[in-house]
């Protein structure tokens, strides 16, 4: 079969690999029909993340189940199937609180394991790490396209919202335009927001927030968007969802969080990592700070059923489809941000 394979920064090539077989019990191979490029997969194309040559690449795997363990009992061939970013055993402590990122059997998928940019993955925890799509959504091109982002950056998204609290007539504060930012506003709105506040510097993308329920735009940068956002919402808003995980963009969610409120954070920490956090700031205000990477799975279910009747539709964050083939192009349309993300119809 074919798959996406990473040679270095900037050189992702489809090549073949053997195909994958069921290993444990537990296991099912899922034959890919829909996966994506995320924002994330950016840090090791260019260089900017550990990532070995050879890996496999791509973790927002949707498929039809081909073959099953002897152990898989819920899970049948023939089924299409949501998989979360990270695998789960569905039964340990973590995940019997829904926080399956951090399941003790669980991982992630791509590098040494499976990659969802290929024909093929092999499933672990099957049962539990797998949702079926309802026979209803079979053949419905356009449902599919909508019920896939809950595989990464919808449930990304919603998880920024729960953790920042967002609740029905608040005011929130949404940084970053990227997919999961855009997600992030659905999911506010969804929790019944009553002013979504959306930060970021694309007008296109800030359009899509707009669609998707943000109520203001805010285009400056720094100090100025600090005073801005303040300003209009009388001394900051108790919800804020960051979305990018750069130091700049959790300054500006940290300066803009109302004392007492709380900033929800899903973007993978890279220069806050290094360059610290406004603890005083964050002490001094009695800020709440939540969040990491989303219990994707956890919120599968809740999703797809809002999807499903209609209330619900991330599918417009996608701008760009690409087949297997296609899926270096996709990369660099990301890297030179001339696509907001990559739909990828294997
Ligand atoms: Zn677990």
């Amino acid at each position: 079969m074919k798959a996406a394979i990473f040679h270095g920064p900037g050189d992702i090539r489809i090549e073949e690999v053997p195909d994958p077989r069921i290993q444990d019990p537990t296991d099912a191979i899922v034959r890919i029909t829909h996966t994506a490029v995320c924002g994330s997969d950016l840090w090791f194309y260019r260089g900017q993340q550990e990532y070995q040559e050879g890996w496999r690449t791509g973790h927002e795997p949707m498929g039809i189940v081909e073959e099953v363990g002897e152990d898989v009992r819920r899970i049948k061939p023939g089924d299409l199937v949501l998989a979360p970013f990270a695998f789960s055993d569905g039964t340990c402590e973590f995940c019997r609180k829904g926080l399956q990122t951090s399941c003790t059997h669980g991982g992630f998928w791509a590098m040494e394991m499976d990659g969802a940019q290929g024909e093929a993955v092999r499933a672990p925890y099957a049962d539990a790490t797998l949702v079926p799509v309802p026979d209803r959504a079979a053949g419905d091109e356009r449902l599919i396209e909508a019920l896939f982002p809950l595989t990464d950056v919808m449930g990304t998204g919603h998880h920024a919202a729960a953790s920042a609290g967002v609740k029905p007539g608040s005011t929130c504060v949404v940084v970053g335009d990227g997919a999961v930012g855009l997600c992030a506003v659905l999911a506010a709105r969804r929790l019944g927001a009553e002013r979504i506040i959306a930060v970021g510097h694309h007008e296109d993308r800030l359009d899509k927030a707009k669609g998707f329920g943000a109520t203001d735009l805010v285009t400056s940068r720094g100090e100025e968007a600090v005073q801005e956002i303040v300003e209009m919402t009388k001394g900051g808003a108790n919800h804020v969802l960051e979305c990018v995980g750069a130091k700049s963009s959790m300054d500006l969610a940290i300066s803009v969080a109302r004392p007492g409120g709380a900033v929800g954070y899903v973007g993978v920490p890279h220069g806050p990592a290094e360059e610290g956090l406004d603890i005083m700031r964050l002490f001094f205000n009695n800020l709440t700070l939540r969040g990491g990477p989303a219990p994707v799975r956890a919120y599968m279910e809740e999703l797809m059923e809002d999807v499903l009747t209609g209330k619900l539709d991330p599918s417009p964050v996608f701008d760009m489809t690409v087949d297997l083939d296609g899926v270096p192009g996709g990369y660099a349309a990301m890297d030179n941000r001339t696509a907001l993300k990559v739909l990828v119809k294997v």
